[in-house]
């Protein structure tokens, strides 16, 4: 399978006539100025210039709301990575938007400039948390807009955060259920975190909102990921992508902020399998040793950040020792191998499973 690169064009608040409590798009995307045709162009000529040849590239607007800019400029912003698709340099051009942006209009346009991905930037289908978060719509636009999407033929994707103002894990839970019932081709989960210059940063300040801790967000997130895995939905990014300025200390005053949240997340899932595994089949543990074999893209996420997992595990079980060795298998199998306890287990299988026992759990 060829290399999957994204030449990523930054729109800042350009078109957005929102002030979403979390949101200060100067901050997010680091570009206060409005972005012209001469830099797109120059942006993906930079970006081919690195990548390989036989590469499958895609031009992705991001951080505003595209659509909600006035039809014109639309066009205009498009016709430079048309171009190049036409040209053949590169395979997709996707965007991001608000789903009070999309209309049949809207959708036609981008048609005509062959966009193959629609991004809605959903965060809850909570009436309550939309509200106070001051999206400026309800939860049936985004039903409304995310068939309308799929009518037109695009690619749907759907991005949520967790642990807005009145949120709660059972309401973030009912967001990610409901996503799975849009059937998007792909997913975003971002924690919430409080950035510099928002209202939410003010309400911070003022003792009105108290972010996720790093722990809870881990174990939320770590639920609604093996939903969308066991749905088969493609999971593109876990927490915001940190750059120089998305950091504690600067842009990011408060909140569940981690540059690598999504394999704490991973690894986390991992220890709540094999808790339920051992706890369902009952393996005496103490003294015996540990042998995990999987695939090699799985090592790390197995072992935990600073081997977490490694050490987790040999203090709750006694386990004297626990060794994970690579093995030419499937990335989501995984064998366990506990004195003359072996298995061989399928991860998707196993996340169904735990998640069943969960439901009945939290009900
Ligand atoms: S709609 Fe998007 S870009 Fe506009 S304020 Fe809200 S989060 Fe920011």
């Amino acid at each position: 399978m060829s290399k999957h690169y994204i030449i990523p064009i930054f729109v800042p608040h350009f078109g957005c006539p929102h002030d979403c409590i979390f949101c200060n798009q100067k901050k997010i995307t680091g570009l206060s100025t409005n972005v012209t045709q001469e830099e797109v162009e120059k942006t993906i000529l930079e970006y081919l210039g690195y990548f390989k040849k036989d590469a499958f590239i895609e031009v992705a607007f991001y951080g505003g709301s595209f659509t909600a800019i006035d039809l014109e400029t639309q066009s205009n912003l498009l016709e430079i990575p048309y171009k190049f698709k036409k040209d053949g340099l590169i395979n997709e051009i996707r965007l991001s938007t608000r789903p009070d942006a999309i209309d049949e209009e809207v959708l036609k346009n981008l048609k005509k400039y062959e966009v193959d991905t629609i991004e809605l930037g959903v965060q809850s289908l909570d009436e309550d948390v939309l509200a106070v978060s001051e999206r400026g719509h309800t939860s049936d636009v985004v039903y409304y807009s995310s068939k309308l999407i799929r009518d037109y033929g695009f690619n749907l994707g759907l991005q949520m955060m967790v642990g807005l103002p009145l949120d709660s894990f059972q309401k973030s839970l009912y967001t990610c259920h409901e996503f799975i019932k849009l059937k998007p081709d792909c997913v975003r989960i971002y924690p919430t975190l409080v950035v510099k210059d928002t209202y939410l940063e003010k309400q911070y300040n003022e003792g009105y909102y108290k972010p996720l801790d790093l722990n809870k967000a881990i174990d939320q997130t770590s639920i609604f990921l093996m939903y969308f895995y066991i749905n088969n939905i493609n999971v593109i990014r876990v927490g915001l992508q940190p750059t120089e300025n998305i950091q504690l200390g600067r842009d990011v005053v408060a909140g569940p902020f981690h540059a690598a949240f999504r394999q704490l997340v991973e690894a986390n899932i991992i220890r709540l399998l094999l808790d339920f595994y051992l706890k369902d089949k009952n393996i005496m543990t103490n003294q015996h040793n540990l042998i995990i074999e999987a695939n090699s893209n799985m090592i790390s996420v197995i072992a935990g950040q600073k081997s977490g997992n490694i050490k987790y595990w040999k203090n709750i079980y006694g386990f004297k020792n626990v060794k994970i060795y690579q093995k030419n298998m499937d990335k989501d199998s995984i064998s366990f191998n506990i004195d003359k306890y072996y298995d061989n287990i399928n991860l998707i299988k196993l996340m169904d499973e735990f998640l069943k026992n969960f439901q009945i759990k939290t009900k």
